[in-house]
């Protein structure tokens, strides 16, 4: 008898849901930001051991949206829900009590399937806080995803929730997306590592071409931006910061396929991608059917 399912994992921007699935499938799958709103996609995590499989989604925060981008992702989260076998809510145990998902999350109806409330950076709290949050949400879990305490014990939590079923997918898979996605990704994450305030929001990431055949492998990548500003910011003096982004990004795209890369980075304007459906599809972010007709 084997077990497989979707373990969606959901909360807040920032409270460590891709750190979590980052810890969980063993590799690094999502960008991990201090900026809230890094993931903008649902990743997906497999992790099959013994006779378990579980499909890890990671989602976007939910947000109260505001622009198609918002929309995009909101729904996307929303999705993952319905979908979910378990849910995984997870919340900064440094900010307190943290509400129901159906109050966070605004949700009609609360979810089908069973909400298992997580409090994360338990490394960042002491005995005294956590006695009191353990007293205020029973049944809570504790982890660090940083450190991963806690984290066996509450996959096991998650595991049994799963049904009996054959495997999904094969049992060497770690994920569904394609090493372009991936590789989009890191360019991103690279990027929003270099920045602070406004631009990380305006950030997208297009790989052009990905030849796997040349060696080194040749990725050619624009990151896209809405403004001219912040195309010169994102340039630097004497194009200092594009091509410390470009060496970063290359770096962990290395280590990711295991193979030497020539990244050859450009960034261009796309003025108001994100409110701009037509962009938001080429960039990959779904909107979902509900809000189209809006
Ligand atoms: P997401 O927006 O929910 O996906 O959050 P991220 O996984 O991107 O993490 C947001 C920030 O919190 C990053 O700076 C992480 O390094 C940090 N973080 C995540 N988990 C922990 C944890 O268990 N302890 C501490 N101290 N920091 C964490
Ligand atoms: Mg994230």
């Amino acid at each position: 008898m084997t077990r497989a399912g979707i373990v969606t994992v959901v909360g807040k921007p920032n409270a460590g849901k891709s750190t979590f699935l980052n810890r969980v499938v063993g590799q690094k799958l999502s960008i991990v930001s201090a900026k809230p709103q890094s993931t903008r996609d649902r990743i997906v995590g497999i992790v099959t051991e013994g006779d378990t499989q579980m499909i890890v989604f990671d989602t976007p925060g939910l947000l109260n949206p505001r622009y198609a981008l918002h929309r995009a992702m909101r729904g996307t989260a929303l999705e993952a829900l319905t979908d979910a076998d378990v849910i995984l809510y997870l919340a900064d145990a440094a900010d307190g009590p943290a509400p129901s998902l159906a109050e966070a999350a605004e949700l009609a109806l609360p979810p089908r399937a069973p909400v298992i409330m997580v409090y994360n950076k338990l490394d960042t709290i002491d005995a005294d806080r956590r006695m009191r949050l353990a007293k205020s949400t029973p049944g809570a879990r504790f982890i660090s995803a940083l450190t991963g305490e806690g984290v066996s014990d509450l996959v096991e939590e998650a595991r049994v929730a799963l049904p009996e079923s054959p495997f999904l997918y094969d049992a060497d898979d770690v994920s569904t997306q394609t090493l372009r996605f991936f590789a989009a990704e890191l360019v991103r994450e690279s990027a929003l590592e270099q920045l602070d305030e406004e631009v990380p929001y305006s950030l997208a990431c297009e790989i052009e071409e990905f030849r796997e055949t040349r060696t080194p492998v040749y990725i050619r990548a624009v990151l896209y931006v809405e403004r001219e500003t912040q195309k010169h910011i994102l340039i630097g003096a004497k194009g200092a910061r594009i091509k410390e982004i470009g060496r970063s990004a290359r770096v962990k795209i290395e280590a990711l396929i295991e193979q030497k890369v020539y990244l050859d980075l450009w960034v261009k304007v796309l003025p108001n991608w994100r409110k701009n459906s037509g962009a938001l599809a080429r960039f990959g972010y779904r909107i979902p059917e509900e809000k189209k007709s809006r």
